[in-house]
């Protein structure tokens, strides 16, 4: 079974998703909350300044303003009413009056979130805009492994940060080929490359130590290269001995170059388990194994993907973070009856006007209840019920790509109905 611990790739979509949200959420005045808590703060600290914090808010001049700073205030507090501690990674709560549909149609939100990795400082504050960057910061990606493909020709510095691989730089050596020039003595051309292959390593090693030292924090790093160079340049201590120290692996390639960084990645294997990328290029080509043969266990297309998770033969369910589709149900508010829509987002206005106009076909009644969720949280919902995986891939990786072209949704399954 593929690996896919440690990473819980819905809660960091749906992270992402509410950060790009709120992020362009304003207030009418200084009235939006922020609160982080960390795991340690006891719950009654934090309502006792919430206390204060009223106590402030009640000199607010503006009617309106003072009206939301206070509501607010109010229903934080319900809230963590609620907790006798703080969860394990502490709470972030975000909580203001915002227009649901246009101007003075604001009503107090409150967006409750248990971050990725635990909040570390006490933070309140009350602002026209929700301060997002602290939440932001939990999301990141801490490990950054180095990558440094290299023979006799050129080099390549890599880096590899989550699901994120990168090329940093090519470096050319200008090294001739091996065979010498006539009317030149074996022992001296001999001689002269290898001082030319020696001034690239330096090179090389220079370039590694701003690349993976000055500029980024890398503390684990692969090697690789087609033939002996790399070992030539690994035995020779070329590098800085943080780097030098820091080399998990010493990997054979067909490829140098671009080509070569991404070689070392797919073929690093266990030393990469935890690395997200890996698991999800195991995962994709778990999928597309399954999905090119006949009768294989796998499934692609939402209907296909809905149907599988329905008779309970999905075992996981891949989707693209680039889906970026929609699921809108229509109540009739006469007769109840029901109209669904899976759509693309770009395309939600014109959908809703269109079926918004559209007489019910039970009753010819136009009055619409109107719900629309992320086609992530409908599907993950229900796998839920079920206890079907779900797993949210990078749009941006080459496997990622190729996803994509399945329509960027997809299941592995148990057995074929
Ligand atoms: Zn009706």
């Amino acid at each position: 079974m593929i690996n896919m611990s440690k990473y819980d790739s819905i809660q960091t979509y749906k992270i992402r998703r509410l950060l790009s949200d709120l992020g362009s959420k304003q207030g009418r005045g200084t009235e939006l909350i922020s609160l982080y808590i960390p795991p340690k703060k006891p719950i009654y600290d934090v309502i006792n300044n919430l206390r204060d914090e009223a106590g402030t808010a009640s000199n607010i001049k503006s009617d309106t303003t003072r009206n939301h700073v206070l509501d607010a205030l109010t229903r934080v507090t319900q809230r963590l009413k609620l907790y006798k501690n703080p969860p394990e990674n502490g709470l972030v709560i975000f909580c203001g009056a915002l227009p649901v549909s246009g101007p003075n149609t604001e009503t107090i939100q409150i967006y409750e979130i248990m971050p990725p990795k635990p909040i570390n400082t006490y933070l309140y504050r009350c602002d026209d805009h929700f301060h997002l960057d602290l939440l932001r910061e939990t999301l990141k990606e801490e490990e950054i492994i180095g990558i440094i493909s290299i023979d006799t020709s050129e080099a390549a510095l890599g880096e590899l940060v989550g699901s994120n691989l990168q090329v940093i730089e090519i470096l050319t050596s200008g090294i001739a080929g091996k065979h010498r020039q006539g009317g030149q003595s074996a022992r001296r051309f001999e001689r002269l490359r290898e001082n030319e292959v020696n001034g690239f390593f330096v090179r090389v090693a220079e370039h590694a130590q701003k690349a993976f030292i000055e500029e980024r924090n890398v503390k684990k790093l692969l090697l690789g290269g087609p033939g002996p160079t790399k070992d030539d340049f690994y035995k020779g201590n070329y590098l800085d001995y943080r780097l030098q120290k820091a080399i998990v692996s010493i990997i054979d390639t067909s490829y140098t170059g671009e080509e070569g960084i991404r070689e070392i990645v797919q073929k690093a294997g266990s030393t990469l388990q935890d690395i997200r990328l890996v698991q999800e290029d195991n995962l994709i080509d778990k999928f597309i194994s399954e999905a090119s043969k006949d009768y294989g266990l796998a499934t692609y297309g939402l209907q296909n993907v809905i149907d599988a998770i329905n008779n309970n033969s999905a075992d996981t369910i891949i989707i693209s973070e680039d889906l970026g589709m929609l699921h809108l149900t229509f109540v009739c508010r006469k007769c109840g009856n029901i109209v669904e829509k899976f759509i693309k987002k770009t395309d939600v206005f014109a959908v809703k006007a269109e079926q918004l106009s559209a007489p019910c076909s039970n009753c010819n009644s136009k009055d619409w209840d109107v719900k629309e969720e992320d086609v992530v949280d409908y599907l993950t919902d229900k796998a839920s019920v079920v206890g079907t995986k779900v797993e949210i891939v990078s749009g941006k990786s080459e496997h990622g790509q190729m996803f994509k072209s399945f329509g960027g949704i997809g299941a592995i399954l148990r057995f074929r109905s």
